[in-house]
């Protein structure tokens, strides 16, 4: 956070169009304490610090107003509130408090200015925001969305986190309706901009996949005429995304196209290691590279072509590429890789499931010798598609040669149904820990389990108990 006084607050809100019919004042007229320096924002008094500011949100279950005697308790040394609350600390009272929270974040990030790049999509969004880290990290100083704080709430606090010495913001964002990724890119103004892929995710907020592939466009909205997008060439809303684009600048990647071909980000001989990780050679538009990955999947060269992209239009070299690609780190739940004895290979993918992750997990799956069984909990929110995209999952797995479907919840039902022979439904973990357990110790060769599932799913139950089987 940068040096902030209440008063710089005050001023701020003045000049938001925003917040233009606010009433915004220090209740306590004490002039000194708008020069008071403040130490950051929050808005939990779980994690509030001495020093802080607390801006006191409203939400469905819950009205930060009540909380602001205990935030003083803690330390706050102001809040900003849409009600006065006579708590005895100044409070700058606006119409909307979530507004403020953006405001301020939009204004501490045009304070500092860093090369910012936003980053949305249906799946991959952390891992490719986790693979421009580590290559920018070899660039400079670099500040990024922690865990998964991606929303109109995330998005203004890991804003407000940026300092002076951060010479790049890289910034995750979803949504769940309509208008949000308008918002929050809004108050970001990324100079790189991208849209992963659209896929069957949150399809109940968005009503289609085209209504997610519209949302997904909205990140746009913030990019400056000099800005730059980054295209997915595969995606089958290419050229819909394209045509949202006006003058800024605008490269693609691509899995399928050969280098020289249509995309500026390409990858040339894909070979998989025994870990599933992916080397390959990098085309770009500033040379090529050799390129190792840490991370498992194919899926992972389409992160890593895009991840190249991102940070080369920030400054990056392909230098920097490869050796921040190589210090990837795994992330916990998501295609975790893991030997549990001499004939068991474990994938935990627990994390969540999307459709698209679904199948970039079964691809995967379909690589490993010996027999591979995939173990599917519920994926969550695809409303009236949900049976539809469950059978799909099935036949796909069936097609890719997957020897066993175990499904768990009562949407994956219709996915072990597709598949026929093998594929078998449980309605309770502990029998389908039973049978997987059996099916392990009756096999003769080496056999590869797939554990996936939304995250209301819980499938990491699954792997505790294979994990802990004699
Ligand atoms: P969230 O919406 O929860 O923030 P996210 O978009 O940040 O998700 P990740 O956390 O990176 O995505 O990955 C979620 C899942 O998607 C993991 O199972 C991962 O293996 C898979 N995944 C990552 N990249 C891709 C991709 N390009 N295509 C399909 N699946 C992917
Ligand atoms: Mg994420």
């Amino acid at each position: 956070m940068i040096n902030l006084t209440l008063h710089d607050i005050i001023q701020h809100f003045a000049r938001s169009e925003l917040l233009d019919d606010s009433t915004i004042l220090a209740a306590d007229n004490d002039i000194k304490s708008s020069e008071l320096i403040i130490s950051g924002v929050s808005t939990d008094t779980r994690t509030i610090q001495p020093g802080d500011v607390f801006i006191a949100l409203v939400g469905p279950n819950f009205n930060g107003h009540a909380f602001i005697s205990e935030a003083r308790q803690k330390g706050a040394v102001a809040a900003i509130v849409s009600e006065p609350t006579q708590t005895f600390i100044p409070e700058i009272i606006v119409s909307d408090t979530k507004l403020a929270l953006g405001e301020l974040g939009a204004f501490v990030k045009q304070q500092v200015n860093p090369k910012t790049i936003a980053i949305t999509g249906s799946c991959g969004k952390t891992t490719v925001k986790e693979m421009v880290t580590a290559i920018l990290q070899e660039c400079g100083s670099v500040l990024s969305t922690n865990g998964n704080y991606n929303n109109d709430i995330g998005v203004p606090l890991t804003l407000l986190r940026i300092e002076e010495h951060h010479e790049f913001a890289v910034i995750e964002m979803g949504a769940n309706h309509l208008g949000e990724i308008a918002y929050t890119t809004k108050l970001t103004q990324p100079d790189v901009a991208t849209i992963v892929n659209a896929d069957a995710a949150h399809l109940e907020g968005f009503g289609s996949l085209f209504g997610v592939a519209r949302a997904k466009s909205e990140i746009f909205k913030g990019l400056g005429p000099q800005g730059t997008a980054i295209l997915n060439y595969d995606s089958q809303f290419h050229d819909f995304w394209r045509g949202k684009l006006a003058n800024e600048f605008i490269y693609s990647f691509s899995l399928n196209e050969a280098p020289g071909g249509n995309a500026d980000y390409t990858a040339e001989s894909v070979g998989l290691a025994y870990n599933g990780c992916a080397h390959f050679i990098m085309h770009t538009p500033i040379g090529e590279m050799n390129i190792e990955l840490t991370l498992p999947g194919l899926h992972n060269v389409g992160n890593a072509l895009l991840a190249a992209a991102l940070s080369i239009n920030v400054g990056a070299s392909l230098e920097h590429v490869r050796d921040g690609l190589a210090k990837m780190q795994n992330v916990a739940g998501r295609l975790h890789v893991k030997q549990i004895s001499e004939q068991v290979r474990l994938i935990d993918d627990t994390y969540n499931a999307a459709v698209g992750s679904v199948k970039a997990a079964i691809e995967l799956l379909s690589q490993y010798e010996g027999k591979r069984v995939l173990v599917l909990g519920d994926m969550a929110e695809l409303g009236d598609k949900a049976r539809y995209y469950h059978e799909e999952i099935g036949t796909l797995a069936k097609d890719k040669g997957i020897e066993y479907l175990f499904t768990l919840g009562v949407l994956s039902q219709s996915a072990s149904q597709v598949f026929g022979a093998n594929g078998a439904h449980f309605s309770a973990i502990d029998a389908l820990n039973d049978t997987l357990y059996n099916t392990l110790y009756n096999t003769p060769e080496n056999i590869t389990i797939l554990v996936k599932g939304s995250r209301s799913a819980r499938m990491e139950r699954v792997v505790k108990a294979l994990e802990e089987s004699p």
